[in-house]
């Protein structure tokens, strides 16, 4: 399989997560919903990063190794696509991936895909993204795409993450915030003991921000008006499915719509 796109771009936010902007090679990138997925590959003769777990010779080095990875940049741009990822040590594609430097050649899938998007919302309605570690890539798309100071619902953001230096588009978000009331960006950390600096902000978990909403939203959230979306680790998925049925929401699916919509990584 041909190796169809090039690294233009490596950010490394920690050793565990970086962002990749990814352009085509010589084709144009289709069009996408904000919140869809796109496939990207390498082969497994792909050099994998020292610090990652050593693994077994492929016995085939030509193997695609294929995954998939939601979009962050907006559905506007035609130039490149963004990533937001985060290494699984003992895993098969992302080690290669951290490897990658400028200019290097992998595989993106031509077809984006995925059924997370906000078109099952409402119009006008107003929408709570949670999310932990790189499941805030979809909302980066979305926010990117359709933001806009003059719309009359709110949105929510709300990241989980163990550090503050493990949230990423941090200084993106709180930027968007200031230019646009209609966003809330509520970042919040599961682990505030090991901060280098006293951390200010929300500590806990997802679940505990959910239990706090009157408090720390501008609106008082309820299932007549509002859409949840949940991506990110499993653990925060379920726990806030109970949570958010037992406050009358109810899991959208394709042929019963509801206010509940989710992603699931693994
Ligand atoms: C629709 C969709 C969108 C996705 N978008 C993203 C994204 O934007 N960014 C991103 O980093 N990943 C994303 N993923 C996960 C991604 O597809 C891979 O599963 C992940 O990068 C691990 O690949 P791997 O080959 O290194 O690990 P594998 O060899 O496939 O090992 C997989 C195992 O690693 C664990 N695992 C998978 N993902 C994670 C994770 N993020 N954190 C911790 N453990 C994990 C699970 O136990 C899983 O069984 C998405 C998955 C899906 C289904």
């Amino acid at each position: 399989m041909k190796l169809n796109a090039l690294i233009a771009q490596r950010v490394e936010l920690s050793p565990d997560l970086i962002i990749l902007r990814i352009i085509p090679d010589g084709w144009e990138l289709p069009d996408f919903k904000p919140g869809q997925f796109a496939v990207l590959g390498l082969p497994c003769s792909a050099e994998r990063v020292d610090f990652a777990d050593i693994e077994e010779k492929s016995s085939n080095p030509d193997k695609l190794i294929r995954r998939a990875y939601s979009i962050a940049s907006s559905s506007t741009n035609k130039e490149y696509l963004e990533f937001y990822i985060n290494i699984v040590r003992s895993g098969e594609l992302t080690p290669r991936l951290f490897a990658l430097q400028l200019g290097d050649k992998i595989f993106v899938g031509p077809k984006f895909t995925g059924m997370f998007t906000l078109e099952m919302v409402k119009q006008h309605n107003n929408i709570i993204m949670l999310s932990t570690g790189t499941g805030l890539a979809p909302y980066m798309s979305m926010l990117r795409t359709i933001l806009k100071p003059s719309m009359k619902n709110h949105f929510v953001v709300v990241h989980g993450a163990r550090h503050s230096w493990d949230l990423g588009y941090r200084s993106e978000l709180m930027t968007i915030r200031t230019l646009c009331n209609k966003l809330t960006y509520i970042p919040v950390i599961s682990r505030p003991n090991e901060e280098m600096l006293k951390w200010g902000g929300q500590t806990g978990h997802i679940q505990d921000i959910w239990n706090n909403k009157n408090e720390l939203l501008p609106f008082k959230p309820n299932p007549a008006d509002t859409h949840v979306l949940l991506c990110g680790n499993p653990g925060m998925i379920d726990g806030m499915l109970i949570n958010l049925i037992a406050d009358d929401y109810v899991e959208h699916k394709k042929k019963s719509p509801g206010n509940i919509h989710l992603e699931r990584y693994w």
